[in-house]
């Protein structure tokens, strides 16, 4: 399949362009946009064959739902059986944003959407280029992240371009994403909200909207035999080819232990990736050193995350050391990917 591949640019708008990816999505066809989170490969979520090429593309077990993005936030009660008061609380406070809320699904949605769920994830991103075109492609595009399953979500065009091309109609591309990690996702279909995902929108600040918010114990605890809530949240994420391993502790001892480790790798002949911070980055002497940001400024280190992980892969890195984010107020977020990445393989110093 031919894949038509624009940039888009913010002065003119591209109304043209954002036009003509909504009319493949009415067809039927499936067009990667960029959000501020991820990019997402987008086709008509109420359309079942949509979804399943969405599977086909993506490479992903189609038991695995997908989320409805949609434009405006009455679209919501569209598609779900009632919208409870916390959705209108939480959709009021944070959307559009990155805040994924799932409900009980209505008729209109698949079940080739859902995973065979009788619930619906749904988010409103902020990114206004992406909702424009969720507009004109009918309101209700269903995405997951546009990487091939098994790879790091895609931040940058390329990798879109990468993953995707040949296999879905249109790719568009702006590189201007601000969070790089995929959003919160809360399940207010019980008593009690339950964070499922976490996100830059945190435990706290939905607690502040709705009172208490639960967090899945699958989350919290890795190792517990229970099943995630978010079923794929149970996949092995992207593993990067090299052998990923974090480092967590006082910060001196951390950077004395990644340059010992590094030594020793490098003494064996292996090519040796290190993930570092700007407060960090003069603290290291030998190996390939990625600097994913000022950890006083977390977004830059969720902006960074996805890209350096490629990046290791681009330069065939086999052995990567990062330094742990216990600390700021991204934690939770940037720790659940980067745990996923290493196999859970973490080293207290
Ligand atoms: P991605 O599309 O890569 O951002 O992944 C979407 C995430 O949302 C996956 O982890 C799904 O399991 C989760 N998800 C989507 N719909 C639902 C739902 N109805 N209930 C629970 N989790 C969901
Ligand atoms: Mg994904």
């Amino acid at each position: 399949m031919e894949t038509k591949i624009v940039n888009l640019e913010k002065k003119n708008k591209n109304i043209s362009l954002l036009k003509e990816a909504g009319e493949i999505i009415k067809r039927g066809g499936l067009v990667a946009f960029p959000t501020e989170t991820v990019y997402g490969l987008g086709g008509d979520g109420l359309n079942p064959e949509s979804s399943k090429k969405i599977y086909a593309a993506k490479g992903r077990p189609s038991d695995n739902p997908l989320i409805i993005h949609i434009s405006k936030t009455e679209d919501l009660e569209k598609i779900v059986t009632e919208v409870p008061n916390n959705a209108k609380l939480l959709a009021d406070k944070f959307w559009p944003g990155p805040l994924t809320m799932v409900l009980n699904k209505n008729e209109s949605v698949p079940y080739e959407t859902t995973g065979g769920l009788e619930t619906v994830a749904v988010r409103m991103p902020s990114h206004e280029m992406a909702r424009e075109f969720i507009e004109y492609a009918g309101g209700f595009v269903a995405a997951p992240s546009a990487n091939r399953s098994g790879r790091p979500s895609p931040t940058r065009g390329k990798y879109v371009v990468e993953d995707m091309e040949g296999r879905i109609d249109m790719i568009l591309i702006d590189d201007s994403i601000e969070i790089g990690l995929e959003s919160t996702i809360v399940d207010l279909t019980g008593e009690i909200p339950c964070i499922l995902r976490p996100g830059i929108i945190t435990k706290e600040m939905l607690e502040e909207v709705v009172g208490r918010v639960e967090t899945d114990r699958a989350i919290l605890n890795p190792e517990s035999k229970e099943p995630p809530k978010a079923p794929g949240m149970k996949y092995r994420h992207y593993a990067p080819k090299g052998e990923l391993q974090i480092i967590e502790g006082e910060e001196e001892k951390v950077i004395a232990a990644i340059n010992r480790l590094v030594m020793e790798e490098e003494k064996k002949g292996k090519k040796v990736g290190i993930i570092a911070t700007s407060q960090s980055l003069a603290c290291y002497r030998q190996g390939v050193i990625k600097n994913a940001g000022d950890r006083q400024k977390e977004m830059e280190i969720t902006r960074a995350l996805y890209r350096i992980l490629r990046e290791f892969d681009e330069e065939e890195v086999e052995v990567i050391y990062s330094e742990a984010f216990t600390k700021g107020e991204f934690s939770q977020a940037i720790m659940n990917r980067l745990l996923k990445a290493a196999g859970y393989h973490i080293i207290k110093v």
